[in-house]
């Protein structure tokens, strides 16, 4: 039995890969969905369930599209800037980790990047709070989950300015009000499906002010014109995502499955708050839900554990090399079962080397 804490790509449900390795031998009357042409009346229908799908889970509100991209979170970097900061004007941002600072570094070829809040100082150990955003401010951008330090945005600031967030790692755990954002995007691959499909949640009104040319594929309009087909889709990665979100669905949707992800979060703080041997990286009020980051109070430790999680299963723990130690992603497929594995393995260390 193995055991994903990936940080990404990462866990989806056993059943959506059976469903998905189905589809690969026989999608529709003998064809692969491997081979299908996306404008198959099969296909479009994929598109408009998944879409349907994401707006349901989340609950988005008339007047904003929701779109199916390539490019990863990273294109989103500069597309946000080249489609929402006009020439000359400044956007700001909350510098909370090395994407964050990706998004921020994307800025200057479109116009300026003003740096409202940082936690870089202390290696993105906490999410800055109380700074103040220009009213001038094309827009102001964020990133809700930070998947490499294990901190958590649980609130956002009060502002009039047009919000942007990255929520690659966090989108469909917990609910949120999409009315409090326009436009909302994340890589797939942490909570969506696999690799190669970028979401897209945008409030219509924003677009369509700036002057500048803007390339065809990073337009967004382009995109909302053609749904999402403007050029072929990636088709398995959408597809699959479908099926993820179907799971997600039937589970009871965002707001249980959120149930779920506080037990888990809550376990595993519990027992490396509890357990003398492991200590937390973040402050306790941003501590993520779906990236839990730990260390060892004597880092001699950290391999001779590394190994034993590794004999039982745990696979993907190891901290990113900007923090050390430790990193378990709990994604929405990991089951609690894994978690309990996980602080089992904990408590026997402690026993053994305390
Ligand atoms: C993984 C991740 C990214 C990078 O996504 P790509 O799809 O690889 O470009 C960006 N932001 C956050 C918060 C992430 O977790």
């Amino acid at each position: 039995m193995r055991h994903n804490f990936g940080a990404g790509p990462c866990i989806l449900p056993q059943e959506v890969f059976k469903q998905a390795s189905q589809a690969v031998l026989d999608f529709k009357d003998g064809l692969s969905i491997l081979e299908i042409s996306h404008r198959t009346p099969e296909f479009e229908g994929v598109v408009e369930e998944t879409t349907k799908l994401v707006k349901e889970l989340l609950n988005v509100p008339s007047g904003y599209s929701v779109l199916l991209l390539q490019g990863g979170a990273s294109l989103q970097f500069a597309m946000v800037p080249m489609n929402l900061l006009p020439e000359g004007k400044t956007a700001s941002y909350l510098e909370t980790g090395v994407w964050a600072n990706k998004a921020i570094k994307e800025v200057p070829a479109f116009g300026k990047a003003n740096i409202v809040g940082s936690s870089k100082a202390d290696n993105y150990t906490f999410i800055p709070k109380g700074y103040s955003i220009p009213e001038d401010s094309a827009y102001f951008h964020c990133t809700s989950n930070n998947t490499i330090y294990g901190t958590e945005m649980f609130s956002l600031p009060e502002t009039n300015v047009p919000v942007i967030c990255d929520m690659s790692s966090d989108i469909m755990s917990r609910v949120i009000d999409v009315s409090k954002y326009d436009l909302i995007y994340a890589g797939a691959q942490k909570n969506i499906g696999p690799a190669g499909l970028t979401i897209v949640i945008v409030k219509d009104e924003i677009l369509g002010k700036v002057d500048r040319k803007i390339p065809a594929m990073l337009d967004y309009k382009v995109h909302i014109d053609g749904g999402s087909m403007y050029n072929t889709p990636p088709v398995f990665s959408i597809y699959v995502a479908m099926l993820n979100l179907r799971w997600l669905k039937s589970k009871g949707g965002v707001a249980e499955i959120e149930k779920e992800n506080i037990a888990k979060a809550n376990a595993l703080y519990k027992e490396i708050d509890r357990n003398p041997l492991f200590k937390g990286t973040c402050a306790v009020e941003d501590r993520s839900r779906m990236n839990v980051c730990f260390v060892m109070e004597n880092p001699e430790l950290e391999k001779p554990f590394l190994k034993l999680a590794e004999e039982n299963g745990i696979e993907g723990i190891k901290g990113h090399r900007s923090v050390g130690g430790f990193r378990a992603s709990m994604y929405n497929a990991l089951p609690i079962t894994s978690v309990h594995t996980l602080i089992e393995l904990m408590q026997i260390f402690a026993e053994k080397y305390q």
